[in-house]
């Protein structure tokens, strides 16, 4: 059966716009699949600049009154809303798998990783203190504080979701800021339903918006005139367009690219705890991850050791419908299943040996899903696009390397500094590995090292733009401005004129 030949029209998905659904009749509609079924279940609309100024003053609106809450009645809804989505989240992990294709308890997994920068940001009264100087020159205090800066905007990828708004929105509604919301147009479900929690936690209606598009409402977003800042997190292309164009604009920003994750293997790990991590990290969530595991980089005389242990793992990973209790989902659309899987025929060109190939797979779901398989590619040439592009799929490649040094310096020479991990019981070589490595996030032993909410999520050179990472202090820095104000109170004898240059004293 053809697609079109499915009865129901598909469901709408409208924008959200202070504090209600938006669905403009004219608007430009996007597909939306369910990938594991291959169907279109959904349209979503797409915001002309005019459906952007509607959500961008909205939020300019409501600012004000958002910003001068308590911080007290601020956290009530905040950790009302913590309480809505802990008691709820089965709903949201449906609505991502749906949409997305991973499997269920990843999609648990992602929402719990949000729900921790929730968490954190629900201590925002202790970060946003400032400070006091007591007496800095005879009679003169100094103290500073900080302020939101006003109308956010966050413009979020197709592989988190839910998590990767959570990394930002929480931070800056918790400082006081509005949020104007551009989720991925591949899976924006996930983004309406945070939304209209949000609105049944007791956020102020304007205060959370989203709207859905394409280039078009981004860039109206940018050159917004009543936006404050940009979050972004996407491929690096995009990151470095948002980077020049939203400061171009005047804008604060910070845009998050792409990766190519490297595992550096030295001879004296234990092979089979990295066999496994090697497996979670690359094939989880069907590698569409920022910080999966791409490429292992294995120390002779390692390499074929540690390509059978992985193999044998590999041989026991069940891909199918994330409904099914499957170990991994299909991949977001056909497209981008396609993408992925020619750089399968394109290791085979580059002289590549593919061990596993994910096109063969036989999986637990309908044959029109996206699907494809785990695949390893054994010595890939570091001059393939195998190992230089971003592939964003289930495709593990290994490079074998003679010593550390060359590990290192092969980790160095490519474009991206997203994340990284070392295997090894050598706690000198690790201490080493930490301080060569030009990478953001460094995992000892461990291959995923997103860092946990408190300490702050980014990546070095084309993996990140602007100098302020996610979440953490650096996310309320971000999202604020500090003002230092200088008191004096003086008696009746204050000193007269001096054109001086005021000073201690
Ligand atoms: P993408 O760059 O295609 O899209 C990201 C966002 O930008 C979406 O909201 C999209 O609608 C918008 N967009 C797309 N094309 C645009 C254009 N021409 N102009 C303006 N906006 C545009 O990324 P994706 O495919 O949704 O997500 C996968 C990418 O995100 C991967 O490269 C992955 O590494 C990266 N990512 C990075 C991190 C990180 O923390 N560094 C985290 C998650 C994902």
């Amino acid at each position: 059966m053809s697609e079109s030949a499915t009865a129901a029209p598909p469901e709408r998905i409208p924008h959200w716009i202070d504090g209600s659904p938006f669905d403009p009749v004219d608007a430009r509609l996007g597909p939306v699949y369910d990938p594991a079924l291959g169907v279109r279940t959904a349209s979503v609309v797409f915001a002309t600049p005019g459906h952007v100024d509607r959500a961008v003053a909205a939020a300019t609106r409501a600012f004000p009154a958002w910003r001068d809450l308590s911080m007290a009645r601020r956290q009530v809804v905040l950790f009302r809303f913590r309480e809505l989505l802990n008691d709820r989240k089965d709903e949201l992990a449906a609505i991502i798998t749906g949409q997305h294709g991973k499997v269920l308890s990843d999609a648990l997994g992602e929402i719990a990783r949000g729900q921790e920068v929730l968490e954190f940001a629900l201590g925002f009264p202790e970060i946003l203190k400032g400070a006091f100087s007591r007496n800095v020159s005879s009679g003169v205090d100094v103290h500073s504080f900080r302020e939101p800066v006003g109308v956010t905007a966050v413009i979020s990828p197709f592989n988190f979701p839910a998590m990767v708004p959570m990394w930002f929105f929480p931070v800056a509604l918790a400082a006081g800021n509005t949020v104007v919301l551009k989720p991925s147009e591949k899976d924006p479900s996930a983004a309406m339903w945070l939304a209209a929690l949000l609105t049944e936690a007791g956020l102020p209606d304007g205060v959370f918006n989203v709207v859905h598009g394409d280039k078009t409402a981004v860039d109206a977003l940018l050159e917004h005139p009543d936006v404050a800042s940009v979050s972004f997190v996407g491929s690096t292309p995009i990151a470095s367009y948002i980077y020049e164009a939203a400061a171009r604009a005047g804008k604060r920003v910070q845009a998050l690219g792409g990766a190519k994750n490297h595992m550096l293997v030295l001879p004296d790990a234990d092979l089979d705890l990295v066999a496994d991590a090697a497996v979670n990290a690359g094939f989880g969530s069907a590698g569409e991850r920022c910080m999966a595991v791409s490429v292992v980089v294995a120390v002779e005389p390692v390499a074929d050791t540690l390509v059978a242990k992985i193999t044998e793992r590999m041989a026991g990973l069940r891909t199918g419908d994330g409904r099914r209790g499957c170990d991994m989902g299909p991949l977001v659309t056909r497209e981008h299943r396609d993408k992925v899987a020619s750089f399968i025929d394109l290791a085979h060109r580059d002289g590549a040996v593919v061990v596993v190939d994910g096109r063969s797979v036989v999986p637990d779901g309908v044959p029109g899903g996206f699907w494809l398989g785990p695949t390893l590619i054994d010595r890939v040439p570091s001059t393939s696009k195998v190992y230089t592009e971003e592939i964003f799929g289930p495709v593990l490649s290994v490079v074998r390397v003679a010593s550390y040094e060359e590990g290192v310096d092969l980790i160095n020479s490519g474009a991206f500094g997203n994340g990284t991990a070392i295997f090894t019981n050598d706690g000198g070589a690790a201490r080493r590995f930490q301080n060569e490595v030009q990478v953001g996030m460094i995992g000892v032993n461990v291959p995923i090292p997103v860092p946990v909410a408190y300490h702050s999520f980014g990546g070095w050179k084309a993996s990140a733009f602007g100098d302020t990472k996610a979440y953490g202090t650096q996310g309320f820095h971000f999202f604020t401005r500090e003002k230092a104000v200088t008191t004096r109170w003086p008696g009746p004898d204050h000193g007269g004129i001096d054109l001086g240059f005021p000073s201690t004293g």
